[in-house]
């Protein structure tokens, strides 16, 4: 377990999107997931439309899943590990377990677009060598065939990727743009900025049409927009600012024979909310705030800690710069991170405290 590299040793905690979510099989090392309401869509297509209907949201589904990994892909190239691949009914998110430099993100934001393109051309290639001349009027109908439909889907899926609203590749492409020429918290404003106006712009135009999908998908534009631009700028705040700056070095611990009515004490009296389980010098656990309390509601105070850790934790080594965690503490997948130096527990970092110096720095800095 602790393992105190260079970088990051991230648990296999799953994050709270995937609990919703099936197993597909593994592309590249990356496991594909199928979102519940992906497997409801699909379902309901079963039985209630005709086949060819369930054929294109299968290949449909074929394609997002290659616009993914065309990200995916370029990402590992670039030493980017990828968490996981969801799919939901709108669409595909490969969850990458750090955020690219601006230079890098340009690349992998395009290589998904990319692959429908490619995609498009050898579907028209198809068409040509099947059916040609390609009825040009009934093109963009729903009277085409199969793979006629299946090319007009990947130009849309091309086109509406691209789409300058963060956080689609679009924006995300606008975003590094502006990052590198303006530095990462303005272009990031600027890009969050855009994107939350083309999603407002788009709610209007889609209650004015009444369609209710694209209502939808500008509200999960609108919303993830704040939130990225909340993780870039957590990250710009804190570039260069090695771990131990915000590093809790005055703890309690528990041990491994700690009962949860113990924890439930300390969680009581200090204002710390994640202890480390620590057995002799060795720690091997994080009891955080709500396993304690959900352990405490199944056994009681008799249960023990051990039981309700968490076994699987972040560990970081103190000269480490805080931008390699901050994303990942961010986005709630985790809340605590322990600070260690060649197999000692130094201190921990929280997220209350990450939080509190994003603020300090915030007030400080010139932004
Ligand atoms: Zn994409």
């Amino acid at each position: 377990m602790a393992n105190t590299g260079s970088a990051p040793v991230r648990g296999a905690k799953r994050s709270a999107e995937s609990v919703w979510s099936m197993g597909m099989g593994r592309v590249s090392g990356i496991p594909i997931r199928l979102h519940f309401t992906f497997l409801v869509l699909l379902g309901w297509l079963a039985v209630s439309g005709p086949l060819t209907g369930l054929l294109f949201v299968v290949g449909v589904f074929i394609c997002v899943v290659l616009h993914e990994l065309g990200h995916s892909i370029v990402a590992q190239k670039y030493g980017i590990g990828v968490a996981e691949i969801v799919l939901y009914p709108i669409g595909g998110v490969a969850r990458l377990e750090k955020l690219p430099e601006p230079k890098q993100e340009v690349w992998i934001a395009l290589a998904g677009p990319a692959v429908n393109v490619v995609l498009a051309v050898i579907l028209f290639a198809a068409l040509i060598a099947t059916h040609s001349p390609i009825p040009w009027g009934d093109f963009f109908g729903p009277g085409g065939g199969l793979l006629q439909r299946l090319l007009f889907a990947n130009l849309m899926l091309c086109g509406f990727n691209l789409i300058p609203a963060f956080p689609m590749d679009g924006g995300r492409v606008l975003r590094a743009i502006l990052a590198i020429n303006l530095g990462e918290l303005r272009g990031t404003e600027i890009a969050a900025a855009v994107g939350q106006v083309l999603a407002i712009i788009l709610i209007f135009v889609a209650l004015w049409q009444q369609m209710a999908f694209l209502v939808f998908i500008g509200v999960f534009v609108y919303l993830g927009a704040g939130q990225e631009a909340n993780m870039y700028r957590g990250r710009a705040l804190v570039e260069g600012v090695p771990v131990h700056k915000a590093t809790i070095t005055d703890f309690r611990m528990l041990s491994p024979g700690a009962s949860l009515g113990e924890a439930a004490e300390l969680l009581l009296k200090t204002s710390q909310q994640d202890f480390p389980v620590v057995n002799g010098d060795e720690a091997i656990g994080i009891l955080t705030r709500n396993s304690l309390l959900r352990g405490l509601a199944e056994e009681g105070k008799t249960g023990y800690v051990t039981r309700w850790m968490d076994r699987e934790f972040l560990t970081v080594s103190p000269d480490l710069d805080l931008a390699s965690i901050a994303a990942d503490m961010q986005s709630g997948q985790q809340t605590c991170a322990l600070v260690m130096r060649d197999g000692e527990l130094l201190g921990i970092v929280t997220l209350e405290n990450l939080a509190e110096l994003l603020l300090v720095r915030q007030a400080t800095k010139d932004v």
